[in-house]
């Protein structure tokens, strides 16, 4: 038990002279850098095969899944994505009617010859009598 008093700070003493070492010499931060490419660059020389196949069956599995999952909810999925489309079909409306209502809103009209605010319907200025 008394050991681990000793052992313990050594342990932390040693993570901090390197976590500073790391921190203040460029030299040694790329050296374990470099190390440390090295041995996953040999890593994955190593396992070349291993890891191309799992790769692949991943990717297989992965196919396989989401077309499985496609197939068996084929009319859920096809009933949400028309489902999704009426809604954007809405809000779309919607965006556009807000849109023109705030044009309309903040577009006054003023008659063209006196400058008075008139109605944007009106053919004539109802200040001076002209047509628009
Ligand atoms: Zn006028």
């Amino acid at each position: 038990m008394e050991i681990l008093f000793i052992i313990v700070p050594i342990f932390i003493g040693c993570m901090f002279i390197f976590t500073f070492g790391m921190i203040l010499s460029p030299t040694l931060r790329s050296k374990f850098m470099g190390h440390q490419l090295k041995m996953q660059k040999r890593m994955l020389e190593d396992n070349k095969d291993v890891i191309q196949d799992l790769g692949k069956l991943t990717g297989e599995i992965g196919v396989k899944t989401t077309k499985g999952i496609m197939d068996e909810n084929e009319d859920d999925l096809r009933h949400i994505s028309s489902k999704g489309a009426d809604i954007a079909s809405d809000g779309i409306t919607k965006t556009v009617r807000a849109i023109k209502k705030g044009m309309s809103d903040a577009g006054d009209v003023y008659c063209k010859h006196c400058g008075e605010s008139i109605d944007s319907d009106s053919t004539f200025c109802k200040a001076c009598g002209k047509k628009q």
